[in-house]
């Protein structure tokens, strides 16, 4: 049985991307680096900024990701520091690439998860929205990391050039001995929307309510039958469901290499951040900012996809919102009973 995952004041989530730079040109890619810096960390300052998010009174979850934080020759020692603060779970999101020989520098037991993106059930899909080789070197890296013990998830994030095979993905899974699945949904921002035609993307890629309820739930029921944990974004909300922004009810932080801190994700291609750490400092910034935006209580639900991504909110012929868009942040959950 599917359930809403509640936001909770008890565990502190952190996104922290470590550098920007990345192999790949992924055609989705929300990184930009304009607003998120270009440079590398180094390992002292990886540990500062973690520490400031250690707290052992509550249940803190790391999440490294870059661009490719496999490239960061430091990554290893930024996993073992924020073992040593207390943070109790650590994830590595990666592309498949697995830069530096990772794999041999750190022990299974050292990370929760290596968490795989992967964004096809077939090569040619996945190489043409991640890029040539993408997928073989994917599948790859997903291989080693489960013959040297690793826990693994896989990342599929949908959108209308890959949604009609999500249904392939239960089989692919299991063959793979992936643990959990995540899907995710297209987000219009980063650097591709100010660098391609921003309404076309969106008209080409976005995934509208009716195909994302048609396909998305059913998958996720069949991946989860199989024996492997599977998460989604909740996305739609009827009028009756309540709506709530984490950036008000939930402790997540997004950190990258220029300093901003964010709160909500849909914000970063925004100088609006809410935190930043200047000489290694976390400080709060000046009103207007994210945190502004968070309290605007409107009918169509999140603010921020209202003014970034419009074209998937419908209204009645009153005008009134046929739906709302849930929290970005808001997954629903599948709990295998193998899983
Ligand atoms: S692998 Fe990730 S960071 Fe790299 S281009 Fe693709 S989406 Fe962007
Ligand atoms: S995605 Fe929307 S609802 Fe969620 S934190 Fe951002 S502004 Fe709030």
């Amino acid at each position: 049985m599917n359930k809403t995952v509640s936001f909770s004041k008890n565990s502190i989530n952190v996104f922290f991307h470590i550098l920007t730079k990345c192999n790949l040109k992924c055609r989705h890619c929300y990184i930009n680096p304009e607003q998120h810096g270009n440079n590398l960390l180094s390992a002292s300052t990886i540990g500062t900024w973690l520490s400031s998010f250690s707290d052992k009174s509550k249940n803190t979850n790391v999440i490294f990701l870059g661009g490719e934080p496999t490239l960061h020759p430091d990554l290893p020692n930024a996993i073992k520091k924020a073992t040593a603060l207390g943070y109790q779970s650590i994830t590595v999101d990666t592309n498949g690439y697995l830069f530096n020989d990772f794999l041999l520098k750190i022990n299974p037991d050292e990370v929760d998860f290596i968490s795989f993106s992967l964004d096809g059930a077939k090569e040619m899909t996945n190489d043409k929205i991640r890029g040539t080789g993408s997928y073989k070197k994917c599948i790859a890296g997903i291989k080693a990391a489960v013959s040297r013990g690793f826990n693994t998830s896989l990342i599929y994030t949908v959108s209308m050039a890959n949604i009609q095979e999500l249904h392939k993905m239960p089989g692919l899974l299991k063959e793979l001995g992936i643990n959990r699945f995540f899907i995710q949904v297209i987000g219009i921002r980063g650097k591709f929307v100010q660098t391609g035609d921003a309404a076309d993307i969106r008209n080409v890629l976005q995934v509208s309510k009716k195909e994302w309820l048609n396909r998305v739930p059913d998958v996720a029921q069949k991946v989860a039958e199989s024996g492997i944990t599977v998460t989604y974004p909740k996305v739609f909300l009827s009028p009756e469901e309540p709506f709530e922004c984490a950036g008000l009810v939930a402790d997540y932080y997004f950190k990258f290499p220029n300093g901003r801190v964010y709160r909500c994700p849909l914000c970063e291609d925004f100088p609006v951040h809410s935190m930043a750490f200047r000489d290694d400092r976390l400080v709060t910034t000046k009103p207007m900012n994210e945190n502004d935006l968070f309290r605007l209580n409107i009918p169509e639900g999140c603010v921020m996809n209202k003014l970034i991504q419009p074209e998937n909110l419908k209204y009645d012929t009153h005008g009134k919102p046929e739906y709302k868009i849930a929290c970005c942040l808001l997954k629903e959950e599948i709990i295998s009973k193998e899983g």
